[in-house]
């Protein structure tokens, strides 16, 4: 991990300053904006920063490996364990590393299987917890960005449902890289409604409760994400500064 802290000031006026796009966008969907979560993304970021993000107001980190989750929330636990923060685990997982997955993470972004759920299902039991998970959906077309395919995701949900130490809540995607405004809506904007339009349109059965959170949209488009019905963003370098 990088040694440099910077000073938490720089990363409150980058709060803010991602909160009024935040609220400038869902003002123009006629949303309130408090129902958009700012997940502030810590990979790769120093533990003082994380603290420094806490320090600015920040009260939901996302790690996309769980080992850095996990020596991240050891320092600043997460309400799993007692904490006041909440961590998000956004990355694919791998089977292997499932048991400090159920046993630290807040809420799990990228349920891609299965057997995953499974295992997650398993390792959670034993950490006497329930987990709470969105199912990764593919929307961009693109191999890189992994989930299922969308007319997988019902099923997944309804699989994650069925344990009795898993509860989905909802869904994340990831569109593809924007290069330009155009761009933001050739082709971000039409994959964002499409998880919205997935979202929407799960019928939870025996007696489950809708889902509730949408995850999507990062430094390059999370206003676009917001104006199409994100509940969650995460954004790592708006907040934080290149990687
Ligand atoms: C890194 C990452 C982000 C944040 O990306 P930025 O462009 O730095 O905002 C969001 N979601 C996932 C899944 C990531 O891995």
């Amino acid at each position: 991990m990088p040694a440099a802290a910077p000073p938490a000031a720089p990363i409150a006026e980058n709060a803010a300053r991602v909160r009024d796009r935040i609220a400038a966008a869902a003002d123009r969907a006629g949303r309130d904006a408090a129902d958009v979560t700012l997940v502030a993304v810590t990979k790769t970021r120093s533990l003082d920063t994380v603290r420094a993000a806490v320090a600015a107001g920040l009260t939901d980190l996302g790690e996309n490996r769980v080992g850095e989750l996990v020596e991240k929330s050891d320092a600043v636990p997460g309400e799993a364990e007692g904490g006041a923060v909440r961590w998000h685990l956004i990355g694919s997982l791998q089977r292997n590393k499932a048991r400090d997955a159920a046993a630290r993470a807040d809420l799990f972004h990228a349920l891609d299987s299965v057997r995953l759920a499974d295992a997650l299902e398993r390792r959670a039991e034993q950490a006497g917890r329930v987990l709470p998970v969105l199912v990764q959906v593919n929307v961009s077309d693109e191999e890189a960005k992994g989930g299922v395919e969308p007319d997988a995701a019902h099923d997944l949900l309804a699989y994650a449902a069925e344990q009795d130490h898993l509860r989905p809540v909802g869904l994340m995607g990831m569109a593809a890289i924007a290069e330009d405004d155009r761009d933001l809506d050739r082709i971000v904007r039409p994959a964002f409604r499409r998880l919205r339009d997935l979202f929407e349109a799960y019928a939870p059965a025996g007696g489950a409760g809708p889902l509730s959170v949408l995850s999507m949209g990062m430094s390059g488009d999370f206003e676009v994400a917001v104006e199409e019905g994100a509940t969650h963003v995460r954004v790592g370098t708006a907040l934080f500064g290149p990687r």
